[in-house]
């Protein structure tokens, strides 16, 4: 029995792969907890104008059904970011056009880590620091919110770095002991100067040397979908640069607030930080 139970495991394994839909190419996987994904088809709109869709009074993105497992249901799908701090409890609301959708989210309990810094500034900001970080962290949101309309939308992503994941999204976080935002992106490990590239098409809607995330980039991939990397040892774009999957970004480094060099990479969706992976095949 002990024997067989790892072989119908695997079994059942290679069918779910075998089975698995087209169009997992194309939508990132569904998520439906705060920092994750929900696919909303918008049923009862007309095929022949891109609805526009809000949710939590943040612009969301809209792509065509067609060659998904859910065209049968409506022309076109919203691909909406939960915030980690949503509210399970409470019913979803999305808007489309003048069209309202409700939907659930299911909780999610995100491990806690405690983390040691030594730079006590970056723990406890000095007033300056902290006038410094709201200027950034607005430089920031505008990047975040920047709202563009490629001819194909990317929903897909390469990982911008090759190296263990060294702190995963979602954890609460505590510096020296105190409590602080949840961790708004995944860490991948990896030396001092390795490569960063980016992990799908995408224009710099932002470059900076930010007090908490050392030297930045923001790309935008369009349609509310934005990516965020930190702590870079050096940076190979300039604003307004229209980069391609795989084209350099910079450098792995340990600038701004960090215990070791290592990429933060953030995945904002309508201005919401979400879990990076559920963009990414094969991870
Ligand atoms: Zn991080």
């Amino acid at each position: 029995m002990s024997a067989i139970r790892p072989l119908i495991a695997a079994i059942a394994l290679m069918l779910a792969a075998l089975s698995l839909p087209l169009q997992a190419q194309r939508l990132p996987e569904e998520s439906r907890v705060p920092g994750g994904i929900a696919l909303i088809p918008l049923a009862g709109l007309a095929a022949d104008k891109k609805p526009s869709a809000w949710y939590k009074s943040n612009r969301v993105m809209v792509i065509s059904s067609q060659g998904t497992s859910l065209q049968d249901q409506a022309h076109w799908i919203a691909v909406a970011g939960i915030p980690l701090k949503a509210n399970p409890k409470k019913k979803q609301h999305l808007r489309a056009n003048a069209t309202s959708y409700y939907f659930d989210i299911d909780g999610k309990e995100y491990k806690a880590q405690y983390l040691t810094v030594k730079n006590k500034r970056h723990v406890n900001p000095d007033p300056k620091d902290i006038a410094r970080w709201r200027k950034e962290k607005a430089e920031m949101v505008a990047a975040f919110k920047h709202w563009s309309n490629p001819e194909e939308p990317v929903t897909r992503f390469e990982l911008p770095a090759k190296g263990p994941f060294s702190s995963p999204f979602g954890l609460k976080r505590f510096f020296n002991k105190q409590p602080r935002n949840p961790h708004s992106g995944l860490d991948i490990a990896a030396p001092q100067g390795a490569p960063i590239t980016a992990p799908a098409a995408g224009k710099v809607v932002a470059v900076g040397n930010y007090f908490f995330n050392g030297n930045t980039v923001i790309l935008d991939h369009g349609n509310g979908l934005t990516t965020l990397y930190c702590h870079m040892s050096r940076i190979d774009v300039k604003m307004g640069d229209q980069l391609k999957t795989g084209d350099s970004i910079g450098a792995i480094g340990k600038t701004g607030r960090v215990t070791g060099p290592h990429l933060h990479w953030t995945v904002s969706l309508n201005n919401t930080r979400v879990n990076p992976l559920l963009f990414v095949e094969g991870k």
